[in-house]
């Protein structure tokens, strides 16, 4: 370890990374390498996570698509353009209306789809979202959700109706930020929404995608306890496939809500931190951020980004001439073809299909 005010230009003197993958990073490496913006420290450090990637993943990224099933929510995020307070159209889709999105998203040859809703379990109930996991199986080989957390034996209902994964955000991990922001609702109950992964495990679902809002709560922070977390949840549950994501809180209408914001640099320097502590955890990205930083991110650490998105509800077909809000703005608007071009480009292999159900297998 190094003092403060020396400069360090290699990342094993601030992480020592030399002889193994480390356990956990301290609080203190995390925040030198946040503050580190050395030349050859950053070189070093996009190295390390570069070389880790290659190894446990290849060249391959994966594909999805996230769809907005609806916008109805009973919680008050000030940070969220679906909050509660928000006069905005609210809707959800039918299931005909689903039908028709799921076709859009199908033709461009997605096949892992991310189901989202706003929280509210008095519009978007369980048997709203086993019907939407029915109708998607017809389209699509992977279903994952984002949606309001759930009791164990309802994501053991999810899981028997064909979930792969379920996205949860414990948007900051800093109790007091968390209260400041989630004024009311069921989101405001800062103990159910920390247990949430280890309640979609013990239901038997095998891809668990967690992560912190950034922007929101001190960042170093908000790191460690997202790492402790993850690492916590590798030792319980070893049969679950775990991956990270890291939104960027975005301005809604102009109005910026970012207490601590985190700019590009720092931005890829996490990235990099969570794939030399985590070399096999899946990193996702998503079209919050710029094509630019995108693909200059492929590589250091991100699995799987999304493509083709819209974040309005009905957004890809039913919708198209009702003005929507979106929950948040797109930054990379690209299709899921030109993403699918790039990736090649620069020798990436995008994966569209991770697997098949065994009924779906025609045998030769
Ligand atoms: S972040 Fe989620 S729970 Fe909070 S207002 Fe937005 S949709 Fe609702």
């Amino acid at each position: 370890m190094v003092s403060g005010n020396q400069n360090p230009n290699t990342t094993n003197q601030i992480l020592d990374t030399s002889n193994q993958i480390p356990n956990m990073f301290s609080l203190n490496q995390i925040k030198q390498t946040l503050e580190n913006n050395d030349r050859a420290f950053l070189e070093d450090l996009a190295r390390q996570a570069a070389s880790l990637t290659k190894q446990y993943f290849g060249r391959t990224i994966s594909l999805y698509t996230p769809l907005y099933l609806s916008n109805y929510c009973s919680s008050h995020c000030t940070y969220c353009g679906f909050n509660s307070h928000n006069r905005i159209h609210r809707m959800k889709l039918t299931p005909d209306e689903m039908h028709h999105e799921m076709q859009c998203v199908a033709k461009t040859g997605i096949k892992n789809i991310l189901l989202l809703t706003g929280e509210s379990y008095k519009a978007t109930p369980l048997s709203y979202l086993t019907e939407a996991v029915e109708i998607a199986k017809k389209y699509f080989t992977g279903i994952s959700l984002e949606v309001h957390p759930m009791e164990v034996r309802e994501y053991q209902q999810l899981y028997l109706a064909g979930v792969d994964g379920i996205t949860i955000y414990q948007e900051t991990y800093d109790r007091n930020k968390y209260k400041e922001v989630h004024l009311s609702g069921e989101k405001s109950d800062y103990n159910f929404r920390v247990k949430t992964p280890e309640r979609i495990a013990e239901a038997g679902i095998r891809q668990i995608s967690m992560g912190i809002l950034l922007g929101l709560g001190p960042v170093a922070e908000d790191l460690l306890a997202l790492f402790q977390h993850v690492r916590w949840m590798e030792k319980n549950y070893p049969g679950v496939e775990h991956s990270i994501s890291f939104p960027r809180l975005r301005k809604i209408k102009g109005k910026d809500f970012a207490a601590c914001p985190v700019d590009d640099k720092t931005f890829i320097k996490i990235l990099c931190l969570t794939r030399i502590l985590f070399p096999r955890v899946g990193i996702n990205l998503s079209t919050r951020e710029n094509a630019y930083l995108r693909d200059h991110a492929l590589g250091l650490g991100v699995t799987r980004i999304s493509a083709g998105s819209n974040t309005s509800v009905g957004g890809y077909d039913t919708q198209k001439l009702v003005p929507q809000d979106p929950q948040f703005d797109i930054e990379d608007s690209r299709s899921v073809k030109e993403i699918i071009h790039v990736l090649k480009q620069k020798n990436f292999d995008p994966v569209l299909t991770d697997w098949r159900p065994i009924e779906n297998s025609v045998v030769l």
